[in-house]
């Protein structure tokens, strides 16, 4: 994460912690939220269909995770679902699972939309969709900026049963008519704290790695009754993610001396670019990556083994995201963070509000890799 901080105001713990007690202290709350407790330990237990359970375990999933154990049959069930778990834990299966065994495969219209913060993330989502459902024979489509409106029109017109997709392209295939919500029974938000913040019928899921109270607030407008499988704030820690902390005074010098190969993404870039880029990135021949904020949620490449916080977010919320890119599904990852005298203070805020100990980067750190 290089460059670009993201404008933002200076993270509020206190406030965090009043506006959450506020929310959860309200007899409303536990009448807003439906309970399911029900774990399924085994794929095979969740009552999904052959082709699908086919797909999941030619991907090569064999058990599934905390969150796809409590968080794939009450979507099943046509319930509304928010579900919070720490990044890197499998969110994506269990929603993609929802919705391709809900499917109607005779009728080749969009029955669920898929909204997610970025291109690149919306794309990533699409390749699991339809690897999950390739046994069923799903029909799924990217629709996001950066691509030609015209070949999109044409995917859209020769029918889909799924659009993952970012919301101005979204949008805009519904503005134009190419894409009908007539038979949309499913709507995913990925990252829908940040979807939210950037301020939706029917069956809703709302997955993120974090829900602070005012996103969870927004989400009573729009659902019925939420299944909530939400994990603690305490509970989200970073395990298996040693963190270190350098500073970034003298390591400038040092860095700039040697001849370092990286690639580079941002989001002004054309989409074109970013895309080869990425390529790159996911097949191993660029390994080491520069990016903004763009890529802090949601992208899985699971050689990512360490993150370096070139300037520390503005907000704890995304630190999780943009380290969780590393240690994906169980792994072990390392992240640095640059920092300055200025920075003491959002070091000390990150490090209390996921209550870990980010320790001075040790001389043997390659060992950790
Ligand atoms: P997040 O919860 O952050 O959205 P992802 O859905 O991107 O996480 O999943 C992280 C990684 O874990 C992916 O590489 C995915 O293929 C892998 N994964 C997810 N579920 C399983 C499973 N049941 N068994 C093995 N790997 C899994
Ligand atoms: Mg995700």
């Amino acid at each position: 994460m290089a460059g670009m901080a993201p404008e933002g105001s200076q993270f509020d713990a206190k406030h965090y912690d009043s506006k959450m007690q506020e929310l959860l202290s309200t007899g409303e709350t536990e009448e807003f939220f439906t309970s399911y407790d029900e774990v399924f330990e085994s794929f095979d237990d969740m009552g999904l269909q052959e082709n699908l359970l086919r797909g999941i375990y030619a991907y090569g999933f064999e058990k599934p995770s905390a969150i796809q154990q409590r968080g794939i049959v009450p979507f099943c069930k046509g319930l509304d679902v928010i579900q919070q778990a720490q990044s890197g834990t499998g969110k994506t299966a269990t929603f993609c699972s929802g919705i391709l065994q809900q499917l109607d495969y005779g009728l080749v219209e969009c029955q669920a939309l898929v909204l997610a913060p970025t291109r690149e993330l919306a794309q990533q989502i699409e390749k699991v969709m339809r690897a999950l459902g390739d046994y069923l024979g799903v029909k799924v489509h990217a629709c996001v900026g950066g691509t030609s409106v015209r070949e999109d029109q044409r995917i859209l017109a020769s029918g889909v049963h799924v659009v993952v997709g970012t919301p101005g392209r979204v949008f805009d295939m519904l503005r134009r008519q190419s894409l009908r919500p007539d038979n949309i029974k499913m709507f995913v938000l990925d990252e829908a704290d940040e979807m939210l913040s950037r301020g939706f019928k029917d069956q809703v899921g709302v997955f993120s790695a974090t829900m602070p109270p005012e996103a969870l607030e927004i989400t009573r407008k729009f659902m019925n009754k939420p299944v909530r499988i939400l994990v603690k704030r305490d509970e989200l820690t970073l395990e298996g993610i040693k963190q270190f902390y350098v500073n970034v005074d003298w390591l400038t010098d040092k860095m700039r001396s040697r001849d370092h190969t990286v690639s580079a993404t941002h989001g002004d870039m054309d989409q074109n670019t970013r895309d080869i880029i990425m390529r790159e990135f996911r097949s191993g021949s660029s390994r080491v990556l520069i990016t903004t904020d763009l890529l802090a949620r949601g992208i899985d490449v699971q050689q990512v083994s360490l993150v370096i916080n070139y300037d520390l977010p503005t907000q704890p919320e995304n630190y999780l995201h943009r380290i969780g890119r590393s240690g994906r599904f169980g792994r072990k990852g390392v992240a640095i963070n640059f920092v300055t005298r200025d920075d003491e203070r959002m070091l000390f805020d990150i490090q209390k509000f996921y209550n870990v100990l980010i320790e001075e980067l040790p001389a043997n750190v390659a060992d950790l890799l």
